[in-house]
């Protein structure tokens, strides 16, 4: 279960403060989608980089299963994010590097032994669709393709949650389909809990549980899917 308790976020920069997450209050369950929507600026990404530890909130604190992420830091920290993976919208994978070298990469340096690394790459690649594209550069991938490598590599390490930011928005509509599908498939399988950040009501409506729609860093409605997309 995650866990953000009056969550705010300040940016100082030059011309002042900017409050990008302002006293948010949500609780996601184990095993659940859920899907925060709003407009550029919103504050999707900071509470996202909040969820993992990359950012530290200004006041409130935020736990994932039971351990406090605001207020730890180093070797700790870095254990707890091996449970707490991430994909993103441009799948940040290493261009030198294979398709399975990219896979492989999170089990490195979790200090995986070579023998128990290439098994798990070979189910991941099951996985995700990727059979016979294991020695393929990120170059000569398509988009949807790139993904799934990101979601292989973002479950390497069995993680508990995934966290997804904008992982669909530079896909075509039916590649998108395709990507959604997949996450579904691996949230009912594993019982990872998801959650995803998107300015797209399709993406939520197609899988998430539940929403929250942020704005001017609020969450200004939350609820299940179909309620808060019923009312205009
Ligand atoms: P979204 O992901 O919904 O587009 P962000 O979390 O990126 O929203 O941004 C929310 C607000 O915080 C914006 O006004 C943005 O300019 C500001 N912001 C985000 N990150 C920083 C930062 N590192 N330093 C200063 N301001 C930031
Ligand atoms: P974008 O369109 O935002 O650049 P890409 O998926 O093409 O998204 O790139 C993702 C990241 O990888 C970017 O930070 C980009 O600078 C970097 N990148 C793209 N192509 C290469 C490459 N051939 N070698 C190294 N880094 C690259």
């Amino acid at each position: 279960m995650i866990e953000l308790k009056n969550i705010s976020k300040i940016y100082k920069t030059n011309n002042g403060e900017i409050a990008a997450v302002k006293d948010v209050n949500l609780t996601i369950e184990k095993g659940e989608i859920f899907g925060v929507i709003g407009y550029s600026g919103a504050g999707k990404s900071s509470l996202i980089r909040l969820l993992n530890g990359l950012e530290k909130p200004s006041t409130g604190s935020v736990s994932v299963n039971g351990q406090e992420i605001s207020s730890i830091s180093g070797k700790q920290l870095r254990n707890a994010r091996q449970k707490i993976s991430m994909i993103f919208q441009h799948f940040n994978l290493l261009w030198s590097r294979t398709v399975e070298e990219n896979i492989a990469f999170p089990l490195e340096i979790a200090g995986v032994p070579k023998q128990n690394r290439d098994t798990r790459v070979k189910e991941l690649i099951e996985l995700v669709g990727l059979k016979g594209r294991e020695k393929s550069y990120p170059s000569q991938l398509s988009g949807g393709q790139k993904q799934r490598v990101g979601i292989a590599r973002a479950l390497a390490n069995n993680p508990e949650v995934l966290l997804c930011d904008e992982a669909t928005s530079a896909l075509d509509p039916e590649t998108t389909d395709q990507i959604l599908e997949l996450l579904l498939d691996i949230n009912k399988r594993f019982g990872l809990t998801i959650v995803l950040i998107t300015h797209e009501m399709h993406v939520i409506r197609k899988i998430c549980h539940r929403v929250a729609v942020m704005e001017a860093g609020q969450v200004v409605e939350e609820g299940k899917v179909l309620q808060v997309f019923q009312n205009p």
